[in-house]
């Protein structure tokens, strides 16, 4: 199955998109957390996306398509994929579906977490962000160690550059302009759209991605 996460920054692709992953035992492909990755080791990848990452705006469409297609093409991914983030513009969209046409693939489900903005900056404005394992916190301070016992080394938590307000400002306009039309594209092009309401607790917001995608 691929799936496919849309929504604003902050209405919880990332948290869901991981136990969504882990329960169809396929990858989570997140391309905002490789290119975080590559900007922390510094490869040229991450020398090249960084500014715009820092600013809140997009990386362009031939970056993230060349990530896309390498995630795609790993044996990790050969049952499926849920994809979170990684469709932000229609020409992403129209170069994923013809990535996977060549696999001999296609999504499957798009999911659209729905939710209002004083929501998302009341969240981001919270948030930190484990700088190995990438997973965000809540209610934690930066400098404190991950703790999570799944990853080594142990990752530090850190505020997301473009979680400062400025920032967010300019990725919700970006989300409006650019990634907002993808929804249409997807309701034109792939009847699979779904819309998911993404204000309640994490379990209730689950329960709500498994009722739309028929798992029990
Ligand atoms: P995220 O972790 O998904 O919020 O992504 C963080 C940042 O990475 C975004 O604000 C963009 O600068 C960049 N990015 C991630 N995914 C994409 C994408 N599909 N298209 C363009 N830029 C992206």
């Amino acid at each position: 199955m691929i799936i496919v996460l849309l929504g604003p920054p902050g209405a919880g692709k990332g948290t869901q998109g991981e136990r969504l992953a882990a329960r169809l035992d396929v990858p989570k492909i997140a391309t905002g957390d490789v290119l975080r990755a590559a900007v922390r080791d510094g490869t040229p990848l991450g020398l090249e996306a960084k500014a715009a990452m820092d600013r809140g705006d997009l990386v362009p469409d031939d970056v993230i398509m060349g990530i896309m297609k390498e995630a795609l093409a790993g044996p990790n991914a050969a049952k499926g994929a849920v994809l979170d983030g990684v469709v932000r513009t229609t020409p992403q969209a129209s170069g994923l579906r013809d990535a996977l046409a060549d696999l001999s693939k296609k999504v499957d489900a798009v999911l659209l977490f729905d939710i209002d903005e004083e929501e998302l900056v009341r969240r981001l404005s919270g948030r930190t962000t484990c700088d190995f394992c990438q997973r965000p916190f809540f209610g934690r301070e930066p400098g404190e160690l991950c703790g999570l016992a799944d990853h080594d080394p142990q990752g530090t938590l850190v505020r997301r550059k473009d979680d400062e307000p400025d920032a967010v400002r300019k990725r919700m306009q970006v989300y409006r302009d650019q990634t907002a039309p993808v929804i249409d594209w997807y309701r034109a092009n792939d009847g699979v759209l779904h819309h998911i309401n993404a204000l309640g607790e994490l379990e209730e917001v689950e329960q709500r991605v498994n009722n739309a995608l028929g798992l029990r």
